[in-house]
């Protein structure tokens, strides 16, 4: 990667939906309009990130207004910051800080990102451990050796990750351990959604689905392309979703 920390170029956006939330063309306008912690100013800022892509003016708005999204943004612009900052930005504090009765999300697992590979989770999970230094949210990334002993062990402690990064294959067999519960999860974020829902992987992404019960869930999926069938799959499990493309005509 010999760009560095060069900004990915901005292209042109174009969003439906009703009241599309408005973009916002600088992270300090986001923090202004949608009070983020400090902690994660400074951690953008540590990270090179100095001002926002095409799709993180528009996609991050809409995540911190509670809508659901169907973000399509060519390779390299900057996907998945658009989806992590606005949800660590709402995820509540971590649970080992939490008072008695202080007013929070609750506990247990409410962010879930999918990604079809093992590769690309490794990847997300690295850009989590940049944007949440500072903080002690639990972040987990499912691997083959790690998804039913952690939840096997987050039962025990009752306690359990804050944040799963997985593979619908792995996510799905800790599901079927019995051991993990998804009924807090309130940010679902499919990456490379035209994968994931491909005949490959839609079963146990909709196993996924099943299991996020919190009636406040929101979804969003993120692609380079999504084909017409995977846009109607995607979008025919929203509620009043926004759908951005970036950088291609929109038909
Ligand atoms: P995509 O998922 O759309 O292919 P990535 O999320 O992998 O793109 O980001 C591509 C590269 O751009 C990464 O190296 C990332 O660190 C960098 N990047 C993302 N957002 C910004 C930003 N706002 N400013 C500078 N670099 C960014
Ligand atoms: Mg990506």
């Amino acid at each position: 990667d010999k760009a560095g920390t060069s900004k990915p170029s901005k292209q042109r956006v174009v969003a439906k939906g009703t009241n599309v939330p408005s973009a916002c063309s600088s992270f300090e306008d986001m923090q202004d309009k949608y009070h983020f912690p400090s902690q994660l100013m400074a951690n953008l800022e540590s990270s090179g990130y100095l001002s926002p892509t095409g799709i993180q003016e528009n996609g991050i708005p809409i995540l911190l207004q509670s809508r659901d999204l169907a973000a399509i943004s060519p390779t390299g612009t900057g996907k998945t910051l658009a989806y992590l900052l606005p949800t660590f930005a709402q995820l509540g504090s971590p649970i080992a800080h939490q008072k008695d009765g202080e007013s929070s999300k609750g506990s247990g697992v409410r962010a879930v990102v999918l990604a079809p590979t093992n590769e690309l989770a490794h990847q997300i999970h690295n850009e989590c451990l940049k944007l949440a230094q500072g903080r002690k949210w639990r972040m987990v990334l499912f691997s083959k050796a790690t998804a039913s002993t952690l939840a096997d062990k987050a039962v025990r402690e009752k306690i359990g990750p804050d944040i799963i990064i997985s593979t619908p294959l792995r996510l799905v067999a800790a599901l079927q351990s019995g051991h993990l519960e998804l009924d807090n999860v309130r940010h679902l974020i499919l990456d490379e959604a035209d994968r994931l829902l491909d005949s490959e992987f839609l079963e146990q992404v909709n196993e996924v689905i099943a299991a996020c019960s919190h009636p406040e869930l929101q979804k969003a999926v993120f692609s380079a392309t999504l084909p017409a069938n995977a846009e109607k799959v995607a979008l025919g499990m929203m509620r009043d979703p926004v759908r951005i493309v970036v950088g291609l005509k929109d038909t």
